[in-house]
């Protein structure tokens, strides 16, 4: 279960955070919340736009991570920093180590930005796993059949099924996280989906 929220200064404000394997769905979960207007904010999309934009992060990692990261072009190649992280998860907890601080700031002005707000979404790939599940009031799991998530996934990105199943390695297993979640949703046909989330939306206004 979430830890209930102490550390987030907007008594009115509930923070929901959404989370889920590679391809479970946890974007298009999120867009439902987006389109009803509340405030959405990805920690996945956030740190790859620190990792372009925030010189600070960009010259930590480049400081981290030496030569094999730059490249003619630009100061910090993302392709390459992705190549060499998620082939060593030595390397991928180096990265995180510099990111998530960063992430945990950003997210931390987004929520100031909308501190009149009564619900705000959070998604986020390994919100169990680093741990800030415990900021968030509500943990809503997205599941879907690992075999459907893989075929998603390379059809989202064009990649092959041995690069989507070596980004799963580094993201527990559904049955793990379980136990973290206070919702835990099935998120294989859309409309099924949609259905729930609007349910699960009047809960989240009504108490
Ligand atoms: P990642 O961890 O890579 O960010 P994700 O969990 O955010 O993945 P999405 O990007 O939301 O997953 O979904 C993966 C792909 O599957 C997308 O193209 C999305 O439109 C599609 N998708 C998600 N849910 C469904 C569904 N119920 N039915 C059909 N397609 C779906």
């Amino acid at each position: 279960m979430a830890a209930q929220n102490s550390t987030i200064p907007f008594a009115k404000m509930k923070i929901v955070g959404i989370t889920g394997g590679i391809g479970s769905g946890k974007s298009k979960v999120m867009e439902f919340f987006a389109a009803k207007g509340y405030p959405c904010y990805s920690a996945d999309a956030a740190g790859r736009r620190l990792l372009s934009e925030d010189q600070k992060v960009i010259s930590t990692v480049i400081a981290a991570f030496g030569p094999a990261v730059v490249s003619p072009k630009m100061p910090l190649d993302r392709k390459k920093l992705a190549e060499l992280v998620f082939k060593d998860k030595a390397q991928l907890q180096r990265l995180n180590a510099i990111i998530h601080p960063a992430v945990a700031e950003d997210f931390k002005a987004f929520l100031a930005q909308h501190k009149d707000a009564e619900l705000v979404f959070k998604e986020a790939a390994i919100l169990i796993e680093s741990g800030s599940y415990t900021q968030c009031d509500v943990v809503l799991l997205v599941v879907s059949p690992k075999a459907t998530r893989l075929a998603r996934v390379q059809q989202r990105d064009a990649v092959s099924e041995s690069a989507v199943l070596r980004r799963m390695q580094n993201q527990w297993e559904d049955e793990k996280k379980i136990p973290y979640a206070d919702v835990v949703l099935e998120n294989t046909d859309w409309p099924t989906t949609e259905a729930q989330l609007e349910q699960l939306l009047t809960q989240l206004t009504t108490t």
